[in-house]
């Protein structure tokens, strides 16, 4: 980690900062330790906000509670009742898959619109993060934001999504997102650069040891069952088996909805147990995305 990186990632905040201060995502893993501990050298105004996803592991949320700078958000519905993963896998009438997401869109992306939102993301995550994310994201109202973005001579790319990310931490950018914000998601990414390495020595000079998982061997911090994280999910419900049997509790009661929706005709899935092994990989009589939209 060289100095230039961490007074990049803080001149980056100082640059963006809103009148009103920033919305900072804090997910209780490491990269978002990062942005907290930049935010407050930086001097910038700002409030960090988790959102509690209802399948996050106890130890992050206690991390989580431990810190009184942060404040825990629950997803509510526009009847003010709480959104869990559960309530969202009965409504969708699937468990939440790689290809189908629905989770993250309710549980954790509501939030911070109409703000400036300091991330974590970085691109050594992956090569997807690689294409879409840079140093500022912008996401809705693409052909006004491209306008803006001619208009102002910012220099900009265009995801696949329609989304519109900048590299410079330039004036032209800064316009951009002053321009920006209010009727759109608007993501600055100050460590958007930093390999895990940069990560780690940077918590470690500020003495910060980040969520107790990382000391159990885990390397990502997440939901648990995310699909996202592949077979790692074995090694979560190994450490939760309450939550396995959530899990499988929650798919039997999908698999009553469908069948009185008459959506069970040609499933093979007979139970819960079914249902979580083919969503954990194992069970190979595969049902297709192209089945579950046909019933
Ligand atoms: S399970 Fe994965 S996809 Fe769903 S909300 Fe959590 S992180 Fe997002």
């Amino acid at each position: 980690m060289t100095p230039e990186k961490e007074q990049k990632a803080i001149e980056r905040l100082k640059l963006f900062e809103p009148p009103d201060g920033y919305y900072l995502a804090y997910s209780g893993g490491k990269d978002s330790d990062c942005i907290k501990i930049l935010a407050q050298l930086a001097g910038v105004k700002f409030e960090a906000h988790h959102n509690l996803t209802t399948v996050d592991a106890p130890e992050t949320v206690y991390y989580v509670r431990s810190q009184p700078d942060v404040i825990i958000d629950k997803a509510l519905d526009a009847n003010g009742n709480q959104i869990t993963m559960w309530n969202l896998i009965l409504k969708n009438l699937m468990p939440p898959t790689r290809l189908a997401r629905y989770c993250c869109s309710e549980l954790k992306e509501r939030s911070g619109r109409g703000r400036v939102v300091i991330t974590g993301v970085r691109w050594a995550e992956s090569s997807k993060r690689k294409e879409n994310a840079g140093t500022v994201k912008i996401i809705g109202k693409p052909k006004t934001t491209q306008k803006i973005a001619e208009e102002i001579g910012a220099d900009y790319d265009v995801t696949r999504q329609g989304g519109l990310i900048m590299n410079d931490d330039n004036d032209e950018s800064r316009r951009m997102v002053e321009q920006c914000y209010r009727t759109t998601k608007t993501m600055v990414n100050p460590i958007i650069d930093w390999i895990d390495n940069d990560v780690w020595d940077f918590l470690n000079y500020y003495g910060c040891k980040s969520n107790p998982l990382y000391e159990c061997g885990f390397k990502r911090i997440g939901c648990i069952g995310c699909p996202v994280a592949g077979k790692h999910r074995y090694v979560e419900f190994m450490r939760y088996p309450k939550f396995k049997n959530i899990y499988i509790a929650v798919f039997d009661k999908m698999l009553k909805r469908r069948e009185e929706l008459g959506k069970a005709a040609n499933l093979s899935w007979k139970t819960g147990l079914d249902v979580f092994r083919w969503w954990m990989g194992e069970d190979f009589t595969q049902i297709t995305f192209d089945d579950l939209e046909e019933l």
